[in-house]
């Protein structure tokens, strides 16, 4: 009896307690910023740092402010999924802020203010620009890494948001899939040409804010997440996410976690377990086995 209710005490005081954001080196932790209709999302282990783009313009100084709250003066690679400007927008303020070391973009070129500025800044600090394709591979440390699924060397896309360099990250047996906002079309291709250990993830960061171009009825079936992250904006033009979206991973019984509902999202994985929490709360434990 004594031990039960010195295991509710703790849990109580576990549920209490405000989330520390500070790095811990043996996880891996995947911080989903909420910048509004946007994309950014920053990876750390240890003293790792990978930003997956960087919000709008005009979001730079936020996902700035976000890093360094956490401490981190280094960003070992930025990966663009594509160029449009809710992913690309803030990533020259970000470059300027911080000492980058790679910049990866997948090889399209988009004649935009947002994307000139972003080669300007590569220019000004001398940082590489690697062509993100599929089978690269960032390893950030003990089996942890980040792979490029797509696109592929000889890719063609009508829709432009195809381009987008979808990534996984896997940490021992955890395992998140980030598909920027590739659609339909490519889930079709990797579902004819990646092996299914690799597309099955157990947290799927969700293609093109929740849209109805993405998010295939097999293609879930294949990834199987437990969870979905959705970033996108509160009262978006687009009316993103999709309402047969969000009725597809309720059918699947899959766990929606949406920046617009509940700002930033935080997963830390200890490589067999993940654990969700916002900036200040625990939201939920997942694989407990
Ligand atoms: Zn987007």
């Amino acid at each position: 009896m004594k031990f039960i209710r010195f295991l509710s005490i703790s849990l109580l005081i576990l549920l209490l307690m405000p989330y520390d954001v500070t790095a811990q080196s043996n996880v891996v932790e995947v911080h989903f910023i909420d910048v509004g209709q946007a994309d950014s999302i920053l990876i750390t282990y240890g003293e790792k740092a990978v930003l997956v783009d960087a919000g709008d313009n005009g979001d730079g100084e936020t996902v700035s402010n976000y890093i360094k709250k956490l401490g981190i003066s280094q960003l070992d690679y930025i990966v663009a999924t594509h160029p449009h400007h809710d992913h690309i927008g803030g990533m020259d303020d970000v470059i300027e802020n911080f000492d980058v070391k790679t910049v990866m973009m997948p090889d399209v070129s988009y004649p935009t203010v947002h994307y000139k500025s972003l080669l300007k800044v590569l220019k000004k600090k001398d940082i590489t620009l690697e062509k993100a394709r599929k089978g690269m591979k960032i390893k950030l440390g003990h089996q942890v890494n980040i792979q490029v699924i797509s696109p592929s060397k000889e890719a063609e896309y009508e829709d432009f948001n195809d381009y987008s360099a979808v990534l996984r990250l896997s940490h021992k047996e955890n395992s998140f899939l980030l598909m920027g906002d590739a659609g339909v079309e490519v889930e079709k291709q990797m579902l004819e040409k990646v092996k299914r250990k690799q597309i099955k993830s157990d947290v799927l960061k969700m293609g093109h804010h929740g849209a109805s171009s993405a998010t295939s009825e097999t293609f879930l079936k294949a990834v199987t997440p437990e969870t979905a992250v959705i970033s996108v904006g509160k009262n978006n033009r687009y009316d993103f996410p999709d309402e047969n979206v969000i009725q597809r991973l309720n059918e699947h019984h899959i766990s929606v976690l949406r920046t617009d509902e509940i700002g930033t999202i935080i997963a830390t994985s200890d490589g067999e377990n993940i654990v969700f929490h916002t900036d200040n709360n625990l939201i939920s434990h997942k694989k407990d086995k």
